[in-house]
């Protein structure tokens, strides 16, 4: 798996919250010695590429760069902005690493009369916030969610993902969102132009069955379930996914 490039998972296959998880530096730091391309690959909204690096320089990773950082609000923002070219008024619920994707593309960010509206997390978003955009997509604004996460695992317990503001959405709005992080195939369609890299040549790493070994599958790409995180080898039966490969750490891989 030497030739490879690598599409790593974020949350459970580096880190859990703030720590870091066994055997991640150690991988990394060997794809980073041996020129083994790689990003990583995340549902997670929220931070900016510089943000999403500095989350792994302050647990210790070295070597780690912005540009290494792939997203769903980056996926999701070129994947409008290349497939509704003349499009460009936006509006959006999320956190800068939203905010900051959609200004990437030079979307005009429009509260009044929008062509979409972007849904990514934001923690702070109230009431208002969605009712505002609320209004945009009952007059028209097609919803854009950027993940289809239902939970979002913290310390302190079980918080709402993402993708259960985008169902309140459709739900209040009677409009099926147009979805793009993974399992979805915009994200790893968007993820191949954004690294230049041709999907024969892509292994996909990640804990989760249903978003990263899901999406690897229906795109033929080959995949790694590390048992870090979320899923382990009995839910491969489970839920009848199947990754290529099946590894308890991250040094597995290491040959
Ligand atoms: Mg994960």
């Amino acid at each position: 798996m030497k030739n490879k490039f690598y599409m790593i998972d974020l949350d459970g296959t580096m880190y859990l919250g703030t720590k870091r998880i066994k055997g991640a530096k150690t991988f990394i730091d060997y794809l980073l010695n041996n020129n083994i391309d790689f990003i990583f690959l995340t549902n997670n909204s929220c931070r900016t590429q510089i943000q999403a690096a500095n989350h792994m320089l302050k647990m210790g990773f070295e070597g780690i760069r912005p540009e290494m950082f792939y997203t769903s609000a980056m996926a999701a923002s070129d994947y409008i902005a290349r497939t509704y070219p003349t499009k460009r008024k936006v509006n959006f619920i999320g956190e800068k690493g939203m905010y900051e994707a959609l200004i990437e593309n030079n979307f005009i960010i429009d509260s009044n009369n929008p062509d979409f509206i972007f849904v990514g997390l934001d923690r702070n978003a109230s009431y208002q916030d969605y009712s505002l955009v609320l209004r945009s997509l009952v007059h028209g604004a097609r919803l854009i969610g950027t993940n289809d996460d239902r939970i979002l695992p913290s310390e302190q317990g079980e918080n709402i993902g993402n993708g259960s503001v985008v169902k309140m959405f459709e739900y209040a709005c009677q409009q099926e969102a147009i979805k793009i992080g993974k399992p979805h195939n915009v994200m790893i369609e968007q993820a191949l132009r954004y690294a230049n890299v041709a999907k024969e040549d892509v292994i996909i790493v990640g804990d989760n069955l249903e978003t990263d070994i899901k999406m690897g599958n229906n795109a033929n790409i080959e995949t790694v379930l590390v048992t870090t995180g979320i899923h382990n080898m009995e839910d491969c039966y489970r839920l009848n996914i199947k990754p290529t490969y099946i590894v308890a750490n991250l040094i597995g891989l290491i040959k």
